[in-house]
């Protein structure tokens, strides 16, 4: 019996996680659950506790950090939904971590960890990360200034939480997902890509020095790679429906475009300038999510002030502390971009 406990229980990921713990009861069972009120000391407890097993990080955003490296110090395997955690301190998540004592919930994580599977690091030349493109890819005379707060919340294939999915409708999602498999993989950022795949069946691809490529295919259901995490190296029969290549027709891929939707590229940069800067763009980019969902930010606006506060925010260092306060001061500037903007 694997004793779960769900950090984010009442969010998209927790409750999809929830779902397939009682589907399988004889071999999951929920050692604990924590939402947003529950105070940080009682949630380092808990996943530091000697029957825990298993923690699954799902709580939105930088607020997952503290618990991740509680659960990692304790020894704890960790089924990591939350990249906003591998943004913001992937260096230090990574150094405390022990081989294979996280395992990923993204689902183009997953994806590239279940093609990894056997292979050597050697063998591997390219990671390609798939992006469904969000709802307004497809619309390029679209002006992305009148872009609603419902309009980014429609996403056309996954169901997902408010702050990933208008992460998915800027890009940004892609931009942090390159990250996350950086420190995942292990993998320069100069061998992870991005491509447009509309239909979502391809959750990424790994390339090999042969030229073999390997992809992960299945319906966007959150509930496969939950469970992949939870049960590896089983698989569990009937997580979802099979995804019959008969019935799927044609898929299709696409460059990104990058004028369009610089967020990647602001990622990329971000990364490969190190120290504090992954955490600037991180906490930026909450903030100004977080704004446009209360209808104070335009959602054209997102990505320029992230880039703003890229550069305008000091760096602090890489160290715990340091992060913490460049994450501080991204929001504070953020807070104060905003409050311009509505004057
Ligand atoms: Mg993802």
């Amino acid at each position: 019996m694997t004793k779960v406990a769900v950090l984010g229980s009442t969010g998209s990921i927790g409750r999809q996680a929830l779902d397939v713990i009682g589907r399988y009861p004889d071999r999951f069972e929920v050692f604990g659950k924590v939402n947003s009120e529950t105070p940080p000391d009682a949630v380092e407890a808990m996943v530091a506790h000697p029957d825990c097993d298993i923690v699954l990080v799902a709580i939105a955003g930088a607020a997952a950090l503290r618990p991740t490296l509680a659960a990692l110090k304790a020894g704890k395997t960790v089924a990591l939904a939350t990249k906003e955690v591998l943004v913001m301190a992937g260096d230090l998540v990574m150094a405390q971590a022990a081989p294979g004592q996280i395992r990923p919930v993204d689902s183009e994580h997953s994806a590239i960890w279940q093609c990894l599977w056997g292979e050597r690091p050697e063998s591997v030349s390219r990671l390609v990360i798939t992006a469904s493109g969000g709802p307004f890819w497809a619309q390029p005379e679209r002006d992305l200034d009148d872009v609603t707060v419902e309009d980014a919340l429609n996403h056309p294939r996954w169901s997902m939480g408010p702050k990933v999915t208008v992460d998915s409708a800027t890009l940004m999602n892609k931009g942090l997902e390159i990250i996350e498999a950086r420190h995942l993989f292990g993998i320069g950022l100069e061998r992870i890509d991005v491509v447009i795949h509309p239909q979502s069946t391809i959750h990424s691809l790994v390339e090999f020095v042969d030229g073999s490529t390997k992809a992960q295919l299945g319906h966007p259901d959150m509930r496969l790679p939950i469970a992949i995490a939870l049960a590896y190296p089983q698989r569990l029969p009937g997580v979802v429906e099979p995804c019959a290549m008969e019935s799927v027709g044609r898929l299709d891929f696409h460059p990104l475009d990058p004028v369009r939707f610089p967020a990647v590229r602001l990622a990329r940069e971000a990364a490969a300038a190190g120290g504090s800067r992954p955490a600037v763009l991180n906490a930026a980019n909450e903030a100004a999510v977080h704004a446009f969902l209360a209808h104070k930010l335009p959602f054209g606006r997102i990505v320029k002030v992230v880039e703003a506060a890229l550069g305008s925010v000091p760096e602090t260092g890489a160290d715990l502390d340091a992060l913490l306060e460049a994450d501080r001061l991204a929001r504070e500037y953020i807070s104060n971009s905003v409050g311009t903007l509505r004057k």
